[in-house]
């Protein structure tokens, strides 16, 4: 008889994005003529920007030909596209990163999802909550952690991120082995400045630890003082992972594109206390499981580097921004506490007492909005709903009418 993984028996049986889509369809049902507008799900809305589709028509253009034809590519993705991301993402700020340090792969989901797997079962991870839930059911798929209870799963160290510290998780008081952080937050929206970030660099350094940095939304800060990748912080290459994604940065969402930069003076240890290089290990993981991202895909993340494609990506982040102040100027307004909506596309509402999912609902049929309940991303949301500002400005300025209306 072929048995299950029984880790995955473990996981909370519906995906939070599912659950969202069903009582949006029993809405939609009862109320044919409702106009919903959905600011839930963290899915762009704008096109590809104009050098983005000639980059991308290019490389199809190329397929079509054998003289250009491109079978498989290197599985760490093509240096020309490496070389632009080293350059732009991380010399150009001052961060140390070479090509050969990239991993060019189909988005962070995946990136962040399997990363895990090169550690040891009985590794010490320490989680935020509230989270984005891919860190958290990875961990729990490769049978990291106990059964779920009370709103968490035993064995794993939670970092409460809440009001009483600015939504940033505080250095563990114990040890771990470990660490995923995101910043700009998703789900907060929350940003972390270079001396906090330090400070986990710190902590990393002394303990042993490995970070696993998330900056999928990255492309959002504006504000120069914040740091866009932990690299700009010293003595980060030896104790930290970062993930990167197209999807947000440059509407990749469906053309999917990201990258995971492993350093190569990040080592991990084996049970002699042998030192092993994380980025050897990574690279045998990816040419095992791993046939690269598609030939136009790249070259349509190349052309987000070139002049013009900086230019338009930046336009397109700016748009969202205004959405995103839109909507914290709306929330502020009714009197209710937020926070993000600056160097990010989320805000993170406090619901004044009400539950999250009530907040959904009441928002749902009164308002025709769609918004993310905070108890989906981890037990320290369940007093808050997300709010996204992946949408037009059409929409999300009659969404902020609505629920003004609403909520007033
Ligand atoms: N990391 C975070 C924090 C995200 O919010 C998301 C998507 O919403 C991802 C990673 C996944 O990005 P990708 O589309 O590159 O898989």
């Amino acid at each position: 008889m072929i048995r299950a993984n029984n880790n995955y028996s473990k996981l909370k049986a519906s995906y939070l994005f599912s659950d969202i889509a069903k009582r949006v369809n029993d809405y939609q049902l009862k109320n044919p003529e409702a106009h919903i507008i959905r600011l839930g799900i963290g899915d762009v809305t704008k096109a590809l920007a104009p050098a983005v589709i000639k980059g991308f028509h290019d490389g199809v253009d190329e397929m079509a030909n054998d003289a250009t034809f491109r079978g498989y590519g290197p599985e760490q993705g093509y240096a020309f596209l490496r070389e632009k991301i080293a350059k732009n993402d991380f010399q150009d700020r001052g961060a140390d990163i070479s090509a050969d340090e990239i991993f060019v792969s189909d988005g962070a989901k995946c990136d962040t999802g399997n990363f895990q797997e090169l550690f040891a079962k009985d590794i010490k991870v320490a989680i935020p909550d509230p989270v984005y839930p891919a860190y958290l059911d990875t961990n729990v798929m490769a049978g990291r952690t106990g059964e779920y209870e009370a709103g968490r799963y035993n064995g794993i160290f939670y970092m409460e991120c809440l009001k009483e510290n600015q939504f940033l998780p505080k250095l563990p008081d114990e040890r771990v082995d470990l660490i995923y952080l995101c910043f700009p937050n998703n789900p907060t929206g929350s940003t972390i400045t270079k001396n906090q970030l330090a400070e986990w660099v710190g902590y990393a350094k002394e303990n042993g630890s490995l970070i696993l940095f998330d900056a999928a939304y990255e492309s959002f800060i504006r504000d120069e003082a914040l740091p866009k990748t932990i690299y700009e912080i010293g003595g980060a290459k030896e104790v930290a992972v970062e993930f990167r994604s197209f999807s947000k940065t440059a509407g990749f969402t469906g053309t999917r594109c990201g990258f995971t930069v492993v350093p190569k003076e990040c080592m991990i240890f084996n049970s002699k206390g042998e030192k092993i290089s994380l980025h050897a290990l990574w690279s045998r993981r990816q040419s095992t499981k791993f046939n690269g991202v598609s030939y136009p895909v790249q070259k349509a993340a190349e052309a987000v580097y070139s002049k013009e494609g900086k230019v338009q990506v930046r336009q397109q982040i700016d748009y969202y921004l205004n959405n995103a102040d839109i909507i914290s100027k709306t929330i502020a307004s009714i009197g209710l506490d937020y926070v993000g909506g600056k160097n990010s596309p989320y805000i993170w509402i406090d619901s004044s007492g009400r539950d999250s999912w009530e907040f959904f609902d009441l928002l749902l049929t009164k308002a025709s909005v769609v918004c993310t309940p905070g108890a989906g991303f981890g037990r320290c949301g369940k007093d808050y709903i997300r709010i996204s500002a992946f949408n037009s400005l059409e929409n999300v300025t009659l969404a902020m009418e609505r629920l003004k209306k609403a909520l007033t």
